[in-house]
């Protein structure tokens, strides 16, 4: 936090009012089904985006990003579908989207450093845009961090911000995890009614479970890098002795914004085929009756990840409230076959790093995200943390690809202020 607020002195002249940062998500299970109204079940990272800002008089929005190194200025006037291009439009986005909404926002001057690795599929811009909507309901007094109801409604501000000025089409998974996750919690998300439930997901054992994402000071300070969030949390001490590693292949394949649509739109045909509204409607227990009145195989498959998918997050919120770690860890296994082999969105990298995990001891491994590249994730003996590094790191040395990063993480806490 200390550099945030040293870059802001040097590039703005004087203090920020304040700082505020939110965090970056890893989703434990169900993929793909925020588009099919289905569950989703996200934590927050300890990795932030810090925001450190000033009120402005006029309308003037300027942004630097320690992690471009640029500086950005638009009037707020100028803001809108595609205006800015570029990062600053993820910032911008936010400020347009809560006028929109009918709250009284004027410029600001924002200073962004984050420890969230962008493009990972660990949901960077979601962090930026929810920092940045922190710090404007509080320096214009929109009073929306006070409760989930407020947060939700800030969250669909930024949803609005990367899908109409940035242009990118997601769900609203990512904002809502950096907004309403609390520490030591998953968030079981329902992506039809926007209904939210807290499932205790405290790995460590060390009591953030009872810590409110708007508390300050419960140990996920903003701004722990990868490393230092790693070496906490991977002591075997740990109560559950387990511990949750996230391996960011550092993939990049640019078949994915095609196959996103791809998927989207096989996924509206088959529900239309099927006459209901959305894949959430089809009952498991009808599932082999519906598949067998598909057009053709490919709908097939598409149709049993997502309906399986959404079950396995409900096995999974069941599992974790038992405390049956075995059992989340199938349930990883079994999402990671069900998007390789039927939906078809895994890589041979995040396939490489699934394997090499369970090859080191870990109860079950899954890639997370959108697919063709970005994060997978794995449930580990605590003690088994060093050798899984060490052979997800070997699997791409002998492939000839570049180094991933692994890190232990636990799940954070939402967007707050915290100087
Ligand atoms: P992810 O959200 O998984 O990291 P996205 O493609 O959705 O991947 O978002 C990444 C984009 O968000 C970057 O290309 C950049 O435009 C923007 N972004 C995120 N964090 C920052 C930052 N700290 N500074 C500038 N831009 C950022
Ligand atoms: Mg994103």
């Amino acid at each position: 936090m200390t550099r945030v607020v040293d870059t802001h002195r040097l590039v703005f002249g004087s203090d920020p009012e304040g700082v505020w940062s939110a965090p970056g998500r890893v989703n434990l299970i169900g993929e793909h089904t925020d588009y099919n109204d289905g569950l989703v079940l996200p934590i927050a990272l300890p990795q932030r985006t810090d925001a450190a800002c000033s009120p402005r008089a006029d309308d003037l929005l300027r942004v630097w990003s320690v992690q471009t190194d640029e500086l950005v200025e638009v009037a707020l006037a100028d803001v809108g579908p595609g205006r800015p291009e570029g990062w600053a439009a993820y910032v911008a986005g936010v400020l347009w989207a809560l006028r929109a909404a009918g709250h009284e926002v004027r410029g600001l001057d924002v200073t962004v450093d984050s420890a969230v690795p962008v493009g990972a599929g660990l949901s960077s811009s979601a962090a930026l845009e929810c920092a940045v909507g922190a710090a404007a309901s509080d320096l214009f007094s929109l009073g929306l961090l006070a409760d989930d109801a407020g947060r939700a409604r800030l969250a669909a501000a930024c949803v609005r911000a990367e899908n109409e000025v940035a242009g990118a089409p997601t769900g609203g998974m990512d904002q809502s995890a950096a907004l309403l996750c609390r520490a030591g919690h998953a968030l079981l998300l329902d992506c039809r009614s926007g209904a939210t439930e807290q499932v205790p997901f405290d790995l460590a054992g060390d009591g953030t479970a009872s810590g409110h994402g708007t508390t300050a000071g419960d140990g996920s300070a903003s701004g722990d890098s990868a490393a230092s969030a790693d070496s906490a949390a991977s002591a075997d001490s740990t109560a559950s002795g387990h511990v949750l590693l996230v391996t960011d292949t550092r993939a990049e394949h640019s078949l994915n914004d095609g196959q996103y649509g791809e998927r989207r739109s096989s996924c509206e045909q088959a529900a239309a085929e099927l006459g209901v509204a959305a894949l959430r409607d089809v009952d498991p227990k009808d599932l082999d009756d519906a598949l067998a009145r598909l057009s053709d195989d490919v709908l097939r498959r598409r149709t049993r990840h997502i309906v399986t998918e959404i079950a396995r997050v409900q096995a999974c919120v069941e599992a974790l409230r038992a405390g049956d770690l075995a059992e989340v860890g199938r349930l990883f296994d079994a999402s990671h076959a069900s998007l390789r082999d039927d939906y078809e969105v895994s890589c041979a990298e995040l396939d490489a790093s699934v394997e090499a995990a369970r090859g080191a001891g870990a109860l079950g491994a899954r890639m997370t995200g959108g697919g063709f590249g970005g994060s997978s994730i794995a449930l580990l003996p605590a003690g088994a943390v060093d050798d899984a590094k060490r052979a997800i790191a070997a699997a791409f040395a002998e492939r000839g690809w570049r180094e991933p990063r692994c890190f232990v993480v636990t799940a954070g806490v939402a967007a707050r202020r915290d100087a």
